[in-house]
């Protein structure tokens, strides 16, 4: 019998089929969000009058009149049951970065020893999960355990299905008895609604009325790894950590540049249907599918949706991910660098702001839309400018730092791209007088119009972290498997910041120094941070040493970052805009450190474990029919090939050892609880291992290689 998982699991892959379960002939409209509750089916179930009140809370962020959440849940509990569903859960956020839910059954018993179907509109509205064991970083004693759920109407209901049966599942938000977040939601719902007021107040400042609250938009490209399930299984390392550990870098990898956009394989295409097909279900717009760089890589991209919704789309988005990939054998990989040496996986988080009926960081066709839109574009620059290690750490993880910085991904440093003509405009204002006229090649705000600004012409730029392109603000440091929620926040709440002080000084302008006040303003702006700007090649050496010129913050990984988290200026900014008060902002601290250093010792024991068991073995078992042969050829009184054999253990050997004397130093380091010096031991044990796999007979390596998991699916 052949005991070698990576030799069965080859011949396993080569025997798949594709699964063409997924419908064929889609209807897309028809089935496009049929499990959701969304406003079509509020209207059909609901009296008018309730529906009315709903939507203004949905519409218009109105409290929610409670007397009406009898008739919602009803309505609900009907619409579900026709569904299919049995169950409800309320579905939220916890700190670990995942969702959560707790399900309970409709039923209810009547007297007569069977059951009625129950959904009570205190159960929508609160629900009250054990929290004790959900990480709160000391914000609650488990002797106080009680968490509590709250409805977050502006997110439907929607049904999750499984092979037999199917849960309605209510958006929530996670909070302590004492009202302290101990979720991603809360305070993201916060951040939107404190960049939505200032940026309504900035628009009054230019005369314009919001008939509906500016709100932010997201839409989120996600990347991720295919690896078939045969290999996966044979990899430790993959399901422990979602990562390989080791892995020798293969010949041929990504050098050819020939998978990205490539024709789809059938196996993946049939993948990729089903995936869309079930987010349209849920009425998650998906709207992009290709092959990324990286070979096996690929990425999914939906349309832009009001933010709460998007970032709540995206944790359902990777879960249908994993959840698909499982039924055609695939594990999908989430995590920021499945493979050392390969690109890694990102999430761009393309951002924007609509008001006045419009997105407002589309340059405009008017002079006073241009000027809103610098306006808006000048807030931008100096909120990034300013809090540029805030938001480095809000893409702060242990998988993330294997990426950022990596050569290929944006580099730790963010700057902002603009491309030039923006750039060229910005110079401009800068230089520009208030008297100046456009014939000086100066812009003066309010006056002239902005040039048509080409969408492609402002996307050239790969390497930047933080890039216009054309109408969002594309922020691509994000990771792959991070809630988008906590970057988002920041992003929210330091332009809000930014808007804050610009309304400010313009709500005190006389009228008629208003062009010329708000010209002034923007040049500050500029003046003071267009140290940010770089259109550059952000993975260049040069930049590094231009950007600490700059004095631009480069922190190289999660507990160099988390220091400039819980800052007492960044607890006066969040408290000031109500998105996170001292001890939530500290919590979060705590749970981003634990979690990290959580990640990296798991990371070294299973690479630990993995040389323990699988690589020292392997190679010895080599060594041993080497050392077989050598003693043979000698009884026999051969020479030729003696040499060459005893090389090889000689090389063998070395290493072997090598590797254990790491393996010792490594689990010091571990019992120690040394992140730094962990993650040190285990890139050189890393190393070595890698050579020993060039090194050992084939048939003996005992898990797959990169060559493997990369190119056969
Ligand atoms: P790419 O960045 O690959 O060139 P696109 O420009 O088409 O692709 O858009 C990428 C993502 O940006 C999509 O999810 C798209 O819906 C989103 N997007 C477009 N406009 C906006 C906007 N105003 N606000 C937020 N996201 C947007
Ligand atoms: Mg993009």
């Amino acid at each position: 019998m052949n005991r070698n998982l990576r030799l069965t699991a080859i011949k396993e892959v080569a025997m798949r089929r594709v699964n063409s379960k997924a419908v064929k002939n889609c209807d897309v409209t028809s089935i496009f969000g049929e499990d959701v509750f969304n406003l079509k089916v509020m209207r059909d179930y609901l009296p008018k009058p309730v529906y009315r009140k709903l939507l203004l809370t949905i519409r218009k962020g109105e409290t929610l009149d409670s007397h009406i959440a009898d008739d919602v849940a009803n309505a609900m509990k009907r619409w579900a049951i026709s569904k299919g569903a049995t169950h409800y859960t309320h579905w939220f956020q916890p700190l670990t970065g995942t969702t959560a839910e707790k399900h309970d059954a409709f039923i209810e018993p009547d007297n007569d020893g069977g059951v009625t179907l129950n959904f009570s509109g205190k159960s929508l509205i609160q629900g009250e999960p054990d929290a004790s064991s959900f990480p709160s970083g000391g914000l609650r004693a488990t002797f106080e355990a009680r968490g509590y759920t709250a409805w977050d109407p502006t997110s439907p209901a929607f049904i999750k299905r499984d092979e037999n049966g199917a849960t309605l599942c209510i958006p929530t938000a996670f909070c302590s008895y004492t009202g302290e977040a101990l979720d991603k939601k809360t305070p993201l719902l916060r951040s939107m609604q404190t960049i939505s007021r200032q940026a309504e107040r900035l628009l009054n400042c230019f005369g314009e009325k919001c008939d509906s609250r500016p709100i932010t938009t997201l839409g989120c490209e996600q990347e991720y790894f295919l690896v078939d399930k045969g290999f996966y299984l044979a990899r430790p390392d993959l399901i422990q950590c979602g990562c390989t550990l080791f892995g020798k870098i293969p010949a041929k990898h990504q050098q050819l540049e020939d998978h990205y956009f490539g024709a789809i394989k059938p196996r993946v295409m049939a993948f990729m249907s089903e995936v869309d097909q079930e987010l349209w279900r849920l009425g998650i717009p998906a709207k992009t599918r290709h092959n990324e760089v990286a070979p096996a890589q690929f990425e999914i991209a939906p349309m832009f949706e009001e933010l709460n919704l998007s970032v709540d789309h995206n944790m359902m988005v990777m879960e249908t991910l994993r959840l698909v990939a499982d039924r055609h054998g695939f594990a999908c990989l989430l995590h920021e660098k499945p493979f050392a040496g390969i690109n890694g996986s990102g999430k761009h988080n393309n951002w924007s702001i609509s008001g006045a009926g419009r997105n407002l960081l589309d340059p405009g066709s008017s002079p006073h839309q241009n000027a809103i839109f610098l306006t808006i574009l000048c807030a931008i620059i100096q909120a990034v400018d300013k809090h540029a290690a805030l938001l480095r750490v809000s893409v702060a993880t242990a998988g993330n730092d294997h990426r950022l910085g990596a050569n290929e991904a944006p580099p730790a440093i963010i700057s902002i791209y603009l491309g030039e003509q923006l750039t060229d405009i910005i110079d401009q204002i800068e230089k520009g007088g208030a008297q100046s006229a456009k014939a000086g090649g100066f812009m003066n705000i309010g006056a002239d119009t902005l040039p048509v600004l080409p969408k492609d012409a402002t996307d050239r730029n790969r390497t930047s972290p933080f890039a216009f392109t054309g109408n969002k603000f594309e922020f691509r440091a994000v990771g792959s498997s991070q809630n988008c929620a906590g970057p988002n926040i920041v992003l929210n709440t330091i332009v809000a910041e930014a808007i804050d002080e610009i309304a400010g000084r313009l709500e005190k302008m006389p009228r008629k120094d208003f062009n010329a006040g708000l010209h002034t303003i923007l040049q500050d702006i500029i003046k003071k941070h267009k140290k940010i700007i770089f259109n550059g090649n952000n993975y260049s050496a040069a930049w590094q040493k231009e950007a600490e010129k700059r004095g631009l913050p480069n922190l190289h990984n999660t507990p160099e970052a988390l220091k400039y988290w819980a800052t007492p200026e960044n607890i006066a900014m969040f408290e000031k805009y109500g998105v996170f008060s001292q001890v939530e902002l500290e919590s979060r601290s705590e749970i981003f450190q634990e979690t990290y250093d959580l990640v990296t010792k798991i990371e070294a024991e299973t690479a630990v474990n993995m040389v323990n068991t699988m690589i020292l073995p392997a190679t010895i078992a080599y060594q041993n029919k080497v050392a077989g042969n050598v003693t043979k050829l000698k009884e026999l009184g051969l020479s030729a090939g003696l040499e060459a054999q005893l090389a090889i253990l000689e090389k063998t050997g070395t290493r072997l050892q090598q590797a254990t004397a790491t393996v010792d130093r490594l689990e010091k380091a571990i019992a120690a609880g040394d992140s730094r010096q962990t993650i040190a031991c285990q890139h050189e044990l890393r190393t070595v291992v890698d050579e020993l796999e060039g090194l050992v007979d084939d048939s003996l390596w005992p898990m797959p290689k990169y060559s493997e998991l990369l190119f056969i699916y």
